[in-house]
């Protein structure tokens, strides 16, 4: 059992996809939804943030929730600026897992040394995305399969108690706890 993240749907075992045990996968989402929530500003930032935090194991399953990065909702006009922003998250969420306030928040104390080997292999993943690996059928895929009351079609809510972003699920950091 465990999640993979690869890059695309070609996965090997000399690739650079990673695989995470279900436990670290929380964690990993955990980071870069508060991270990610915090830097977000505009409508494509947030997209990003919600796709991750639609990787809910209590919702979809434990170790299903595994993606590629090319199936994050990335678009060419945004592009740049939404993969700069990916970064900036995974690096802000680096910061935060080492700070005691946000472990009192979130309840518990990360594995520093396998959620730094998670953000560092994701990284590594985001850093090789190119416009030219874009496939806006991803994004509309997405983007359709969202109801009316998705919170991505009701500006972007926000968790009162968590300060996150919520996605069809409600709040992940209610959910877990
Ligand atoms: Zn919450």
């Amino acid at each position: 059992m465990g999640n993979v993240i690869a890059f695309n749907d070609i996965v090997s075992v000399a690739d650079d996809s990673f695989s995470m045990s279900n436990g670290l996968t929380d964690v990993f989402i955990d980071y870069l939804l508060l991270s990610g929530s915090r830097l977000a500003k505009t409508e494509s930032e947030k997209r990003m943030v919600v796709f991750l935090a639609e990787k809910q194991q209590t919702k979809v399953g434990m170790g299903n929730v595994g993606f590629d990065i090319v199936e994050m909702p990335w678009t060419s006009d945004t592009f740049e600026t939404d993969k700069t922003f990916v970064l900036e998250m995974i690096h802000h969420a680096r910061a935060l897992s080492s700070e005691k306030s946000v472990w009192e928040k979130m309840g518990y104390e990360p594995g520093q040394k396998q959620l730094k080997y998670s953000l560092d292999s994701f990284e590594a993943l985001i850093k090789r995305m190119t416009i030219n690996d874009v496939d806006e059928d991803n994004y509309r895929e997405w983007i359709s399969a969202a109801e009316k009351d998705d919170p991505i079609n009701l500006g972007f809510p926000r968790c009162t108690n968590h300060d996150v972003l919520l996605c069809l699920f409600g709040c992940k950091l209610c959910n877990d706890s």
